[in-house]
């Protein structure tokens, strides 16, 4: 029967902690600030939400050819082929894929630790080991340790860059090298989310990797700086075989909404838009720096939309004292340290987060 050649999702008989975005949907709806999800509240763009609307009225058309339209506009861009790209609802589905691809059958991830959990926690429901290196001393990927973990029961190496929830970077050439190196063993995922925040994305993309023939893969997402995390759009770049390859476990496109597909083609690469809202991101950032110093905090220089900073407290109490005010952050913990991670919001957003913090550090 077909249905029970599906992959399900099998949890483990102990409960594992909520990923990142399982957490998200225990958190409340309204806040004053909502701070904990790294998303971009100026967005979606003017035009895509005037796209949007307008495609409502041919929303009972299967919507095959703007897949395809916004595939072409990407490949256009970067310089690669339509077959290197498959897009979804949100990269989510894409980690998913390449979770079930590449792991299943008793393989093991690597990821980095601290790092973004989703696709390594998927992988472990389906009973594979999961294997985390902790970061560098200044809360990098550590490439070298991730390297000399990999063996020949390695399925994937997860790397994220910029690294949620430390917003870090690695250097562009050690992490070519690598991408070279590693990709001749086992699969390379470059989770390339907040890539778009980088001042020199194109140059930091793994995707010249993908021009000079190596087997990795790389996931992008309109939800954060394009603004676009409830319309869900996402899409994964890779040899065009790997491509095939995940189009087989994931919905190839087809489960993304003609409308969102309508708003993509407007937003992508609208430089303008894009360029305000980086604007305004690095000026709630600036802000939220300033605050932090004034109070006597140091905190990680970030790459990203959101700041990770030490607490003096801690974590789970300083995070429902500051959801009690009505501002949503999240809480880590690691290096034997209590951590919080900050979006980065509007001004009122960052205000709201500095008053409370005044109140309780
Ligand atoms: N990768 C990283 C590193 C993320 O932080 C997120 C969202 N928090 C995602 C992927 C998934 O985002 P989406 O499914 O909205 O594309």
């Amino acid at each position: 029967n077909k249905l029970a050649a599906m992959p399900a999702r099998v949890f483990k008989k102990s409960p594992r902690a909520l990923t990142d975005t399982e957490a998200l949907t225990t958190a409340p709806f309204e806040m004053k600030a909502r701070l904990l999800a790294n998303e971009n509240p100026f967005g979606p763009s003017e035009a895509a939400k005037k796209a949007m609307t307008d495609a409502m009225a041919l929303s009972y058309q299967y919507p095959f050819r703007s897949v395809s339209d916004l595939t072409g506009k990407i490949a256009k861009y970067e310089g690669i082929s339509q077959r290197t790209i498959v897009v979804d609802a949100g990269s989510t589905p894409l980690l998913h894929a390449a979770a079930l691809l590449y792991t299943k059958g008793g393989k093991s991830v690597i990821s980095g630790d601290p790092s973004y959990d989703d696709l390594p926690s998927y992988a472990e429901d389906f009973e594979s080991k999961w294997i985390k290196v902790p970061l560098t001393a200044d809360y990098k990927l550590d490439l070298d340790a991730m390297e000399a973990m990999v063996d020949d029961k390695t399925g994937l190496v997860y790397i994220c860059n910029p690294n949620n929830p430390t917003a870090t970077v690695v250097d562009t050439a050690k992490l070519k090298s690598f991408c070279e190196r590693v990709s001749k063993k086992t699969m390379v995922f470059v989770d390339e989310a907040y890539i778009d925040y980088m001042p020199d994305a194109q140059a930091a993309s793994m995707i010249s990797q993908i021009k000079a023939g190596n087997n990795i893969i790389i996931a992008r997402t309109f939800s954060k700086l394009y603004g676009f995390a409830g319309l869900r759009l996402g899409y994964a770049i890779a040899q065009p075989d790997t491509i095939k390859q995940l189009k087989r476990y994931s919905s190839g496109g087809f489960g993304v909404s003609a409308p969102t597909l309508a708003a993509a083609n407007a937003a992508y690469r609208e430089e303008a838009f894009l360029a305000d809202a980086l604007k305004k991101t690095n000026a709630s950032k600036e802000y939220l720096y300033a605050v932090l110093k004034k109070e006597g905090y140091e905190y990680i220089p970030s790459s990203a939309n959101f700041v990770m900073f030490p607490l003096k407290m801690d974590g789970q109490k300083f995070s429902a004292e500051m959801m009690k005010r009505g501002v949503g952050i999240r809480n880590w913990k690691f290096n034997d340290k209590d951590w919080c991670r900050v979006s980065i919001g509007r001004m009122d957003e960052m205000e709201a987060f500095a008053a409370a913090f005044k109140e309780i550090s």
